[in-house]
C-alpha cells in the first residue's frame, strides 16, 4: 500500500524523490527513511570532527571511534541496523526493496561513515550478501551472523598486484590442498586491497584464489575462501594510501600470503565456483557507491549555494551567486544530480521488478556515470569555495576523493563501459534490419509518389 504522495512533499527527507518513486513507498518504508533523516541530521553530521578528534588520539588510529561504537549500538536499538539487506532475504532482512533502501542510503551517504553507523558500509554489505546468498548454516553462524550483529568486521580480498584484475580469470594467488592434511588448504600469492589487518574489528576476509589453474574452462579454475585475519601465514606488507588518504580505522592492505593455512570447511559453495559466487555479488551492492555518492554530493551543493550567497563575500561588489557563470554553474549541477538520481533508482527499481540479472545494464549505467558526475559536481563546489576548499574544514577533498575512487573500486568503469559497449554491438544485426525496412518502404513510396529513388545502399 503507498501513501498520498501529498504527506511526503513537505518533508525534507523526501523532497527529491521523484513521484514515481515516491508512491512506491510502503508505509514502513516512509518510517524508516524519515528515521534515517532524522539520524544523519542529529546523530552523524554534527558530529564529523567529533570522529576526527577520536581518530587522532594517540593509540586510536586503527580503533572504531567511541562515537562510532556508541551509535551504532544506538542504531541498532532504533531498528536501524542491516537496512540494505533486501527483502527477498526474507527473516534476515528488515523488509525495505532495493529502491526504499536507495532512498535511504542516499540520506546515509551524506558523510562518509553514516553507513557504518547502521551496519550499511562497503565492503560488509557486498560480503553480507554474499555469505546470506552462498554459505552453509555452519558458515552462516560462524561468520555472517556476527557481522549481521554488528560484531565484527569483514574484508572482500580479490585484486592482485601482478594481474590486470579486473578481468577476474587472471586472478593468480594459489589455492590448494595442504599436503599433509587434506582437510586444510594453503594459500600462496599476493593481494591488493581489503581492509587493514591492523582494524581492531576485522574478522576475516572473504578471498578469491585460483585452485584450478589446468581446467580448461576459466570459469572454473577459481575458489571462494574464508580466511580469518589470524591466519597464520596471512602478512599485511603496507598500508595502502588512497590520494594521500590512509582512510583509517578500516584504511586498505598490501597482503602476502605463504602458506596460508585455513581449514577446507571454509570454502564458499564448493571449489572452482567463485565466478557463480562473483555473478551473484552483482546485485544491490554494486551500485550502494553510487546511491551514497549522490547524498555527499547534495551535500556538497548545499556548500555552494551557502558560499555563493554569503554576504561576506563578495568579488568586485558582487555575490558569487551572481555571477552569471555561477548561476550556469549552479543549474547544471543541480541538473546534473537530479538525472543521476534517476539512473541510480532506475536501478534500483529494475532490480526490485526483474531481478539483480536484468538490472545489469542500470546497474553500470550507474557505476559509469555517477561517480564521474558527482566527483565533476564536488570539484566546481570545491572550487566556489577558493583556497579554503581544499582545506580539511571543509569536507570536499575527502569526497572528491571518494567519488574518484570510486571509479575504480568493484571494477574500472572503463570495464563496465567495455561491456555496455560489446552488448550494444551486438544489437546492431537487429538495428540494421528495422533501418532496412524503413529503407524498402521508402522505396515504394518513391514508385507511388513518383520522387526519384537516391541512397548508397
Ligand atoms: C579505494 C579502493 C578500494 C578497493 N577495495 C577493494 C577491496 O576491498 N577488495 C578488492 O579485492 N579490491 C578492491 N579494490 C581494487 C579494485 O577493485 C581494482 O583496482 C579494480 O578492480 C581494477 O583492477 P586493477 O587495479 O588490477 O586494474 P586493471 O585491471 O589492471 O585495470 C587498469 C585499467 O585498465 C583499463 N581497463 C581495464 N579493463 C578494461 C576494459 N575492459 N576496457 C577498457 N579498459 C580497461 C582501465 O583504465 C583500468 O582502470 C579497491 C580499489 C580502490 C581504489
Amino acid at each position: 500500500m503507498s501513501l498520498p504522495l501529498e504527506n511526503l512533499d513537505d518533508h525534507p527527507a523526501f523532497s527529491r524523490i521523484p513521484p514515481w518513486a515516491q508512491q512506491k513507498l510502503s508505509p514502513k518504508a516512509v518510517e524508516t527513511i524519515k528515521k534515517v533523516h532524522h539520524w544523519m541530521e542529529t546523530e552523524v553530521i554534527p558530529a564529523e570532527p567529533i570522529l576526527k578528534a577520536q581518530l587522532n588520539q594517540e593509540g586510536r588510529r586503527w580503533k572504531k571511534p567511541q562515537i562510532v561504537r556508541e551509535l551504532r549500538e544506538k542504531a541498532k536499538k532504533e531498528g536501524l541496523f542491516n537496512l540494505f539487506l533486501p527483502k527477498t532475504f526474507g527473516d534476515l532482512s528488515p523488509g525495505l526493496t532495493n529502491l526504499e533502501y536507495a532512498c535511504c542510503a542516499e540520506i546515509m551517504g551524506r558523510v562518509y561513515w553514516g553507513a557504518m553507523t547502521m551496519n550499511c558500509h562497503a565492503p560488509d554489505t557486498g560480503n553480507m550478501e554474499l555469505m546470506a546468498k552462498y554459505c552453509n548454516a555452519a558458515q552462516k553462524e560462524q561468520y555472517l551472523m556476527p557481522v549481521l550483529r554488528g560484531e565484527c568486521f569483514s574484508a572482500y580480498s580479490m585484486t592482485e598486484p601482478d594481474v590486470a584484475s579486473s578481468d577476474a580469470t587472471t586472478i593468480n594467488c594459489r589455492l590448494t590442498r595442504d599436503p599433509q592434511d587434506s582437510n586444510y588448504l594453503l594459500i600462496n600469492g599476493r593481494k591488493l586491497y581489503g581492509n587493514c589487518i591492523w582494524e581492531e574489528d576485522l574478522g576475516f576476509y572473504i578471498l578469491m584464489a585460483c585452485s584450478d589453474p589446468d581446467n580448461p574452462n576459466p570459469w572454473k579454475r577459481h575458489t571462494t575462501v574464508i580466511v580469518p585475519k589470524d591466519t597464520p601465514g596471512l602478512k599485511m606488507v603496507r598500508n595502502l594510501t588512497v590520494m594521500g588518504y590512509d582512510w583509517a580505522p578500516e584504511g586498505h592492505g598490501e597482503f602476502l600470503y605463504t602458506n596460508a593455512r585455513i581449514p577446507a570447511s571454509n570454502i564458499i559453495l564448493g571449489e572452482g565456483r567463485a565466478f557463480e559466487i562473483a555473478q551473484g555479488r552483482l546485485g544491490p551492492g554494486r551500485i550502494h557507491h553510487c546511491m551514497r555518492l549522490l547524498g555527499q554530493t547534495e551535500r556538497a551543493y548545499e556548500l555552494a549555494l551557502i558560499r555563493a550567497t554569503d554576504t561576506r563575500k563578495k568579488p568586485r561588489g558582487k555575490l558569487i551567486g551572481e555571477f552569471d557563470s555561477n548561476i550556469e554553474r549552479l543549474a547544471t549541477m543541480r541538473l546534473q544530480l537530479d538525472a543521476m538520481r534517476l539512473v541510480v533508482m532506475n536501478a534500483a527499481d529494475t532490480m526490485d521488478l526483474k531481478g539483480n540479472k536484468a538490472g545489469r545494464y542500470a546497474i553500470a549505467q550507474s557505476k559509469i556515470m555517477v561517480p564521474q558526475a558527482c566527483a565533476d559536481i564536488i570539484d566546481e563546489c570545491m572550487q566556489m569555495h577558493g583556497g579554503a576548499g581544499v582545506t580539511q574544514l571543509y569536507p570536499f577533498p575527502e569526497m572528491w576523493t571518494y567519488a574518484r575512487f570510486v571509479r575504480l573500486a568493484d571494477g574500472p568503469d572503463a570495464a563496465h563501459r567495455h561491456q555496455v559497449g560489446r552488448d550494444e554491438l551486438k544489437k546492431a544485426p537487429k538495428v540494421k534490419e528495422q533501418h532496412d525496412a524503413y529503407h524498402r518502404r521508402y522505396k515504394e513510396l518513391c514508385e507511388k509518389w513518383g520522387v526519384a529513388y537516391e541512397s548508397f545502399l
